[in-house]
């Protein structure tokens, strides 16, 4: 159901918040045992706020935009006394003191927290089997990965576990697990929408967006959680556009830029390219004007990512020394001792190995050679799009090379799983709002994503065309059977 369909359902008096809610927590009861989604629950305060919500409804106030909606929110964003564990046994027992502005701007819009998601630890990793708790499964086939890193909160959506989500972005963590679990993942802008309150993994790249099962739910969203906050220092103070009306504009005449550089990658999938180039022709049936642009860097993008964000990551973790937040080690001898204990038990592998390529990256004779490097390649990369968008609307690519991939596949060779963001992590080094969306179906019956890249605060253009796409497209109408997708 959609958030204007549920709306209408609550105000009309059909179905009761409690009712909604409680038809969720079935869904988690039944299902999240094999898909594990879900970390921590938060069935008793989601069935008092339904009720308030109700009682509301009853004595005739006005219920505002998300009133009665139930979310799962990606568990590295911090909630005022639930806990808060970002998959990682170093915040294990961690109840943040307060609450993100994102998910603070939700419960006043009558949002509804179900429940915290899974997520690689940290947000490292494009599988959700990264997580010190378990990893999440695809419900499409739960012999594969959902994707990652928000793939608690894509597998929730995409099984009915809740109506919407939110997840965090630094190189493709909301659009590819989006991709991989047949939903709607929308990164902003950088800056469009506030991090306060979200657990910084690469500061220069990470975005909260909204992970839905339909584009105009992410319009929705994005509406109430987009906008400046003074809390937020690199929050954009730019003034924030009634997305739902822009939905229906003719797109008749906008142009659509192909990249080159994304058609001719080895490791792109037969059906993955195919329904992407369907999709194009879809769009010029809608009188969308279609033109190949060049990008030439848009390639060196996961190498630039690979030295940015792990450098990023190794500065943002080192707050975690047993001190002041989360786990401390019982072998302490001295506060040096402490600190390395806490550090050797308290992080997974992955997060590890990137605090290792970071500091690496930053020391004193390797600072150039890498990071400086990387920042300059990020500069190219960003031009290259500025380019691109002196010609054309918007950019038109798959979301990722493959479908999901089989659990366990690609946990030995971090490259390959690094090789999964090679087509979202452009949008995040240039700053630039990109969205998921379903495209169709592979030969194993598995959903494929498409990836629409705007100019910097163009989310109603992006939203716009990907609404109307998703229109005419209809691609779930041919969506294979599956025990968890209703
Ligand atoms: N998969 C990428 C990584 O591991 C992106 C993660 C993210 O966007 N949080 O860094």
């Amino acid at each position: 159901m959609s958030i204007s369909d549920w709306r209408k359902q609550l105000n009309e008096g059909n179905v009761s918040a409690v009712e909604l809610v409680k038809e969720y927590i079935d869904k988690i009861q039944l299902n999240d045992d094999r898909i594990h989604s879900y970390l921590t629950l938060n069935f008793d305060q989601a069935l008092a706020q339904a009720e308030k919500i109700d009682n509301d409804r009853i004595a005739g106030n006005e219920l505002p935009p998300l009133a009665g909606v139930p979310f799962g929110i990606k568990d590295n964003l911090c909630t005022k006394g639930i806990k808060t564990t970002c998959s990682s046994r170093m915040l294990e027992g961690f109840i943040p003191p307060y609450e993100s502005t994102v998910t603070n701007k939700l419960w006043k819009a009558g949002g509804i927290l179900l429940g915290k998601t899974n997520l690689d630890e940290f947000a490292m990793g494009s599988s959700t089997e990264n997580s010190a708790f378990g990893n999440t499964f695809n419900p499409w086939d739960i012999s594969r990965v959902p994707g990652g890193s928000s793939g608690g909160s894509a597998a929730a959506v995409a099984s009915g576990m809740c109506m919407s989500a939110l997840g965090s972005d630094t190189g493709g963590s909301i659009r590819q697990p989006a991709s991989f679990c047949g939903v709607v993942g929308l990164k902003p802008t950088y800056g469009r929408v506030s991090r306060w309150g979200l657990v910084a993994f690469a500061s220069s790249l990470d975005q909260v967006g909204p992970l839905t099962s339909s584009v105009s739910d992410s319009a929705e969203i994005l509406q109430v959680i987009a906008g400046a906050d003074s809390k937020d220092s690199t929050c954009l103070k730019a003034s924030v556009p009634n997305y739902a009306k822009e939905l229906c504009k003719p797109i008749r005449g906008l142009k659509v830029g192909l990249i080159k550089q994304c058609f001719d990658q080895p490791g792109l999938s037969l059906d993955v390219k195919n329904a992407t180039m369907k999709a194009a022709k879809d769009l010029e049936e809608l009188g969308v004007e279609l033109i190949e642009v060049d990008c030439p860097c848009f390639n060196e993008g996961i190498a630039t990512y690979y030295v940015i964000a792990p450098s990023e990551a190794s500065a943002n973790l080192a707050r975690y020394d047993g001190v002041k937040y989360g786990y401390r080690s019982n072998e302490e001898q001295n506060i040096s001792s402490m600190t390395s204990f806490t550090r050797s038990e308290g992080f997974g592998n992955e997060v590890k190995r990137r605090i290792l390529i970071g500091t690496y990256a930053l020391s004193a004779g390797y600072v150039d050679a890498y990071y400086k490097k990387a920042q300059k390649v990020r500069t190219l990369i960003r031009r290259d799009f500025e380019s691109a968008f002196n010609k054309v609307d918007l950019l038109l690519t798959p979301t990722s090379p493959t479908t999901a991939f089989k659990a366990g596949s690609h946990t030995n060779d971090p490259l390959s799983m690094y090789l999964s963001d090679l087509l979202t992590i452009p949008a995040n080094l240039a700053g630039l709002p990109a969205i998921s969306l379903p495209s169709g179906f592979d030969s194993n019956g598995l959903p494929i994503g498409l990836q629409f890249i705007g100019n910097v605060l163009d989310e109603a253009k992006l939203l716009q065309v990907a609404y109307q796409y998703e229109q005419t497209a209809n691609v779930m109408k041919n969506k294979p059977d599956s025990d968890f997708i209703s």
